[in-house]
C-alpha cells in the first residue's frame, strides 16, 4: 500500500464559487479559506481535482474553454506557491453512460495507481452528494461541504443514506478536519 496521502478536491463549490456552468474569468472566484487551507494541506497531502463538467457535453461551453478556465485556477494557485497534482475532469453527461463521472471511481483509481496514494488515509472533499459517494466507492475519508450547493443538498444525502465522514461550513473547518487525523 501507499504511503502518500492525498486530498480530492472537488472544484465547483469546494473551491470556487459554483456558478452553474461557469466558464468564463469574470464569473471565477475563490471561495473563502480555499488558498490559506490548501496551503497547509499541501504539506502532507498531495492535492488532486476530479470535476463533472457536464456543460461540455451540454454545449453550453468547449473543453478549450473549460481548459482556460481552469488553467486560470491553478495559475492562481501556483502564484500561492500551491500545486495541484492534475484535473482530472468528465466532459460527459449522464446519457453517455461514461466511466469517469462522479460517482464512478475511474479517476480515484488512476490517482492510486498513478501516485501510488494510500487511499484510506486519503480524503474526498466537495458539496454534491455524488462527490462523497464517489469518495465511499474509492475506499476514502469524506468530507461534505455546505458551501457551494451543499446546503441545497443536506437533505438529499440523508435520503439517499450517503453518510460523509464529517460534514464542514467552510473549507478551512474541513482542513482542520484533515490535519486532525494525520
Ligand atoms: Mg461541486
Ligand atoms: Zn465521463
Amino acid at each position: 500500500m501507499g504511503k502518500i496521502k492525498a486530498i480530492i478536491l472537488d472544484r465547483d463549490g469546494t473551491l470556487i464559487e459554483d456558478k452553474d456552468y461557469a466558464y468564463k474569468i469574470e464569473d471565477f472566484e475563490l471561495l473563502p479559506g480555499v488558498i490559506e487551507g490548501l496551503k497547509i494541506l499541501q504539506k502532507n497531502f498531495l492535492l488532486f481535482i476530479v470535476t463533472n463538467q457536464s456543460g461540455i457535453g451540454r454545449g453550453y461551453y468547449t473543453d478549450r474553454e473549460f481548459h482556460k478556465f481552469n488553467d486560470h485556477l491553478i495559475e492562481i494557485l501556483k502564484e500561492n506557491k500551491i500545486r495541484i497534482e492534475r484535473t482530472f475532469y468528465c466532459p460527459h453527461i449522464k446519457e453517455d453512460n461514461c466511466e469517469c463521472k462522479k460517482p464512478k471511481i475511474k479517476y480515484i483509481r488512476e490517482i492510486v495507481d498513478g501516485w501510488n496514494i494510500d487511499i484510506e488515509q486519503s480524503w474526498m472533499i466537495g458539496d454534491h452528494p455524488s462527490d462523497i459517494q464517489f469518495g465511499i466507492n474509492g475506499g476514502c475519508r469524506t468530507v461534505f461541504l455546505t458551501t457551494g450547493h451543499g446546503d441545497k443538498h443536506i437533505d438529499e444525502l440523508k435520503l439517499l443514506g450517503i453518510k460523509p465522514t464529517k460534514i464542514c461550513d467552510t473549507f478551512l473547518e474541513a482542513t482542520q478536519e484533515f490535519l486532525k487525523q494525520l
